[in-house]
């Protein structure tokens, strides 16, 4: 597709230069004529769900979409081969298994996303804890569970697991890299894994000299510069319901991170109750309140993605509470009689225009 009268001569001479410096996929071509836009769409299966990359694309420059597939797809596979727990020798489940008490040596990447989600369990009073990955199993959610059956755990089994939580047993040592489990915690970064993929795909685009894109993995988003139509992108936030793709506002967005919590997607239901696959460590069961999707906005996807289910495990007046005073630009969509009501933060607000 072809997006007429937008000017894109110095990007162009921009992006010649990175191509020359960095060579990537993207390649330049010699004459002169109309400047105009283009875009690329990729997509694929990733962490259990899609992504979705949009490139938009200059005129006098060409990609080569088989290239960028590749340096996309060898990302992807290394990033699950790190935090995967469905995989047996990721490197996440290898620190699962590793010894209590005995130092594990990890990855830079594996190492920033513990940090990360360190910061964030402090920062959510525990509510965003990476050791619950035992209960996750338990309800059948996690890498490790047998899948199947929907069917609700013994109270003795949920007592049993919630034994096996809490992040302030994951120690980190700042210098060595070195991860220490003070007792046997099951660590899931299944909320923020996908943030952070995002993340990497984004600096994978930006350091080929892209700068107009958009990076979804399961609905998980990294929007940059500007959308095929020389505007800011606009995205949805969805209507919190079973049917897909329901609007329920649009915002203009550029150079952001956006993820949204919601347990409109992920859950079973017994007996006509939803059990959501987001669970509240302090009770060992999944959240029950009346927040029905949280948005976050933020620079990185993976603090978007791990604020969004930390707000949604604290629920509506806690998270939103929380949101005010730490500056954090959340909108809350919560379920009454009659629908859903929003709530968002102050910081929130510039995005609503
Ligand atoms: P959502 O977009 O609904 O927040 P995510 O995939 O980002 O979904 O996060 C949910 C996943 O995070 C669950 O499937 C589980 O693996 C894990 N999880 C569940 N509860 C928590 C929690 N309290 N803290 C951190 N991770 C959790
Ligand atoms: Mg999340």
């Amino acid at each position: 597709m072809v997006f007429a009268n937008v000017c894109f001569t110095k990007r162009a001479v921009k992006l010649l230069f990175l191509f020359i410096a960095s060579f990537t996929f993207l390649v330049a071509l010699t004459g002169c004529g109309d400047q105009q836009a283009d875009n690329v769409q990729l997509s694929g299966s990733t962490m259990g769900t899609s992504y979705n990359i949009t490139l938009v694309v200059p005129d006098k420059i060409q990609v080569d979409e088989d290239k960028l597939r590749m340096l996309v797809d060898a990302e992807l596979k290394q990033l699950n081969q790190t935090f995967s727990t469905y995989i047996d020798d990721s490197e996440l489940s290898q620190l699962n298994q590793a010894l209590v008490g005995t130092p594990f040596p990890v990855s830079r990447q594996l190492f920033d996303v513990l940090v990360l989600s360190l910061e964030i369990a402090w920062l959510s009073n525990g509510a965003f804890d990476i050791t619950v990955g035992s209960l996750v199993d338990l309800w059948g959610f996690g890498g490790g569970s047998e899948g199947g059956e929907d069917k609700v755990p013994s109270v003795q089994a949920i007592e049993r697991q919630l034994a096996r939580i809490g992040f302030s047993s994951v120690e980190l040592n700042l210098f060595s890299d070195e991860v220490t489990k003070n007792k046997a915690v099951n660590i899931d970064l299944s909320a923020i894994a996908k943030g952070y993929a995002v993340d990497r795909l984004a600096e994978l685009l930006l350091k080929s000299g892209a700068q107009d894109f958009m990076v979804e993995i399961g609905g998980e988003i990294r929007l940059q510069g500007n959308s095929p139509r020389g505007t800011p992108w606009r995205i949805a936030i969805e209507q919190p319901e079973n049917q897909i793709g329901a609007v329920h506002k649009a915002l203009n967005l550029s150079n952001v991170g956006l993820a949204t919590s919601g347990d409109y997607r992920n859950y079973f239901e017994v007996d006509g109750e939803r059990y959501s696959h987001t669970i509240d460590p302090v009770t060992g069961r999944p959240i029950t309140h009346k927040l029905a999707s949280v948005t976050v906005l933020a620079d990185s996807t993976a603090y978007a993605d791990a604020v969004a289910t930390a707000i949604n495990v604290m629920g509506p007046e806690k998270g939103l509470s929380l949101a005010e005073d730490t500056g954090l630009a959340v909108y809350l969509l919560i379920k009454t009689e009659q629908g859903f009501e929003a709530k968002y933060s102050s910081a929130f607000q510039p995005y609503l225009n």
